[in-house]
């Protein structure tokens, strides 16, 4: 029988089983390349666009370390991904609860465009993992509502689009609120001279793992006319 190729990544068994139960028979190229280097503590640098697997090449990891290790500091967020756009922020929360789901940690989002309300609620819980949009973000930082001094992973997702869409003062104040320890992860379609500029100042000596758009999961369709 093949071993499973998502074992031979060193995931634990709750989340080999959720992956299982996603359906994933392989690893995508960017979960292979990413994976091995997030759990080995480095900072990464990855090109890799929507739909290469991107999300969970990051939350997989994720996962794994957080149950390695107890957190520093009790009821504290361990983990901030910061995203671009609300769809993206949704995205990434739903897939760290699927992934997730046999595992004891909780994953909140907050984002704008709704009710601060809900959210201010949801971190009363004290999640583990915060997925955000930046400006909700660094609204309720400023109301003293969300603390990030325990945050062990940054993820910086599609860091291109939040530097396109003017969120370069919003992420850099954020960042500023988050340990200099932490272990920082940048995803980003594109390699601009900005997100390059971004990436020296927030990772130290990243690996950088780079997904073509012919490895990615959308390649694997076939299309007949
Ligand atoms: P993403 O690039 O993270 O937006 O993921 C694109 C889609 O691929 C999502 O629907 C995921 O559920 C799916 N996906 C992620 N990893 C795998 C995998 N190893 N095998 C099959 N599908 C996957």
């Amino acid at each position: 029988m093949n071993p499973n190729p998502f074992e031979e990544l060193c995931l634990n068994k709750p989340i080999l089983r959720a992956v299982a139960e996603s359906g994933y028979l392989q690893p995508t190229s960017i979960q292979l390349a990413a994976i091995p280097e997030v759990l080995a503590g480095r900072d990464l640098m990855a090109t890799a666009q929507t739909g290469t697997g991107k999300t969970a090449a990051f939350a997989l990891p994720i996962l794994e370390l957080l149950q390695r290790s107890a957190p520093a500091k009790r009821e504290a967020i361990r983990v901030l991904i910061l995203t671009p756009t609300r769809e993206l922020a949704i995205q990434i929360e739903a897939n760290f609860k699927t992934y997730g789901r046999y595992l004891p940690f909780r994953t909140t989002v907050v984002l704008g465009g709704v009710s601060e309300q809900g959210q201010i609620k949801a971190l009363r819980l004290h999640p583990e993992i915060l997925v955000a949009t930046p400006g909700r973000l660094l609204d309720l930082i400023r109301q003293k509502r969300v603390q990030l001094r325990a945050v062990e992973i940054l993820v910086l997702d599609e860091a291109d689009r939040m530097l396109d869409m003017g969120f370069i003062n919003d992420v850099r104040s954020i960042v500023s609120e988050t340990p200099k320890t932490r272990q920082t992860l940048l995803f980003s379609a594109t390699l601009s001279r900005e997100v390059g500029i971004l990436a020296a100042d927030l990772l130290s000596d990243p690996r950088r793992v780079e997904t073509t758009p012919a490895a990615s999961i959308s390649a694997n369709i076939n299309q007949k006319v």
